[in-house]
């Protein structure tokens, strides 16, 4: 078999794996926050983290980087452990950063101890004015060089609930004239008093940065590889200064850094998506408009479509935007091989075939899947009365229709050829039923059914077809790129990005499907049974249309 070239990941892992670092082992850790459901951007994440554990030997492990109690949820725990084992993926083990609280409180009380921590009590908004620029030195604070027994006196104070939010933080001693501005004393600790955390309930009033609590995390673990996305790079030395005051071996977590995964026509912050939730204006997280994992998973893509989209975009150290397009090639390439082909008529006109004979019915055997011989054949009812698509019938056509108009041969798809007659209109003029006769030889499979016609129509017989609401799906947002256009993201989304049909005519075999089951709909395009689809009220989701934009 052919083998795929590595990505400067793969590469750097095999590096460190030829020169023996960490004795060969190799642990990876997936880590978000439990503050919203998983979306396409991190299924990139999740198959690097898993994928490079699988590929060598090593382990993943889930950790939910739960520092900041306001957002978070267990719904969110749930959402994401679901959604990760859906893509395919196991994790040795779950861990909590929150479960480090205790561990990360001793190593900054030893931190203080050293004189590399203090407390500054002044607002969020001096502190920032004080960072200065890349170029002009920030000024140090007027708290920076208080004794060890005041900082250590505050910094327990700032856990008991009775300093007010925003009062104190604790802050890193590193250097205020740095020119990388995450060593101008970041900020370690900060008091979130208002909020009980989902784990820990209100044991904790002070929860630690995100810089300190990741890396230590990190390390407690025994993460080797620590992978994230570019916008931490700057973060990196940050990182490896906190490691570098508690590590005591040669053991340290390596942070390498990739682009992160953007998409045009959609916005995959956790915060937007949750407006979007929370303000009604989608119908959920699994709204199969979003980009979620269970919104695309209720939309219809398949594990497998976001395997093959992450394989194509691959990672590299380039801030990029990927075409929407390409996410529904990869689905369509995926659902050709396995879905099976179907008849459905979304907006049905009655085709009466006056030669057929009354109370008749053949059934006539068709193909699943010409993709795949194994999915077998079975049968179609066909009858006197039929639907055909509205837009498939035109009564005065130009020369190079090849669809139904009076005069004109069809082909109805696994049926019989036929001849249009003619049609009815109603007193506005519209079509109420179209006429035509069928020549018996043309069976599908006899020697007749070779003559040269160009146009093929699905149908279903009018007696032996089901009715179903069928929800056509387009780009949530009207712009490619929501988040970089100055107009609030909310007055950008697509009026038409759903419409729903509510009187569509489906092949009786569609009667069984359940949800998450997924079709062709023949010259249509792909579909899938809804999850809140019953027998009684069928209802599909349109996935992709058959045409594909994607310049290959
Ligand atoms: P948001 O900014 O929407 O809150 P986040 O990056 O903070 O998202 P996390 O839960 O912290 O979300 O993410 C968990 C992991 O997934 C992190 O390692 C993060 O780098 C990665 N990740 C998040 N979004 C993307 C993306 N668009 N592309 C690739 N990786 C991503
Ligand atoms: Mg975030
Ligand atoms: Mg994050």
């Amino acid at each position: 078999a052919q083998k795929k070239s590595l990505n400067f990941i793969e590469a750097f892992v095999e590096q460190d794996l030829k020169d023996g670092k960490n004795d060969g082992r190799i642990q990876t850790r997936f880590p978000p926050e439990p503050n919203g459901y998983l979306h396409i951007g991190h299924a990139k994440a999740i198959c690097l983290d898993f994928g490079i554990a699988e590929n060598y030997g090593g382990a993943c492990n889930l950790r939910f980087d739960d520092t900041n109690p306001v957002k978070e949820d267990v719904e969110y725990v749930d959402s994401i452990q679901e959604d990760i084992q859906w893509l395919g993926y196991k994790w040795k083990d779950v861990y909590y950063a929150s479960d480090y609280f205790q561990q990360l409180w001793d190593l900054a009380i030893e931190l203080i101890k050293q004189g590399k921590a203090y407390v500054d009590e002044q607002s969020a908004e001096t502190i920032a004015k004080q960072k200065g620029t890349p170029t002009i030195p920030g000024t140090e604070s007027p708290y920076r060089n208080r004794p060890i027994e005041e900082n250590l006196e505050l910094f327990k104070k700032m856990n008991t609930g009775e300093v007010p939010e925003g009062a104190m933080v604790l802050r890193a001693k590193i250097d205020m004239a740095s020119p990388n501005m995450h060593f101008r004393d970041p900020l370690m600790y900060r008091v979130i008093n208002s909020h009980p955390h989902h784990r820990t309930g209100w044991t904790w009033k002070a929860y630690p940065m995100y810089d300190y609590a990741h890396g230590q995390s990190d390390y407690f673990e025994g993460v080797t590889h620590s992978l994230c996305t570019l916008e931490f790079e700057v973060h990196r030395p940050l990182y490896d200064w906190f490691i570098d005051q508690f590590k005591d071996s040669d053991y340290r977590p390596r942070q390498i850094e990739f682009n992160r995964l953007n998409i045009t026509y959609t916005v995959m912050s956790k915060r937007k998506m949750l407006q979007l939730v929370q303000e009604g204006l989608v119908s959920g997280w699994d709204d199969p408009r979003m980009p979620t994992i269970c919104g695309l998973r209720r939309r219809g893509y398949s594990p497998e479509s976001i395997h093959n989209f992450i394989d194509k975009i691959g990672y590299t150290k380039f801030e990029a935007m990927n075409d929407v397009g390409l996410l529904e090639h990869s689905v369509r390439e995926s659902l050709n091989k396995t879905a099976t082909r179907v008849n459905a008529v979304l907006d049905p006109v009655k085709l009466i075939i006056t030669n057929y004979p009354e109370d008749q019915v053949d059934m006539l055997e068709t193909v699943n899947n010409p993709e795949d011989e194994s999915a077998g054949t079975r049968t179609l009812a066909f009858s006197k009365e039929l639907y055909i698509e509205r837009d498939d019938f035109m009564e005065d056509a130009p020369k190079k229709y090849f669809r139904m108009t009076p005069g004109q041969e069809v082909r109805l798809k696994s049926a019989y050829i036929v001849k249009c007659t003619g049609c009815k209109k109603d007193a506005e003029g519209n079509v109420e039923e179209i006429y035509c006769e069928y020549d018996l030889q043309t069976k599908s499979g006899m020697p007749e059914s070779n003559r040269k016609v160009k146009g093929t129509l699905h149908w279903v017989s009018a007696a032996h077809c089901l009715s179903a609401e069928v929800r056509l799906y387009d780009r949530l947002f009207s712009v490619e790129n929501p988040s970089a256009d100055e107009r609030d993201f909310r007055d950008l989304l697509n009026p038409n990005s759903l419409r729903v049909l509510n009187d569509c005519k489906v092949e009786v075999s569609l009667g069984d499907a359940k949800p998450l089951d997924q079709f062709q709909f023949q010259r249509i395009g792909y579909f899938n049974v809804d999850l809140d689809s019953t027998s009684d009220k069928l209802i599909f989701n349109r996935t992709a249309s058959l045409k594909d934009s994607w310049a290959k």
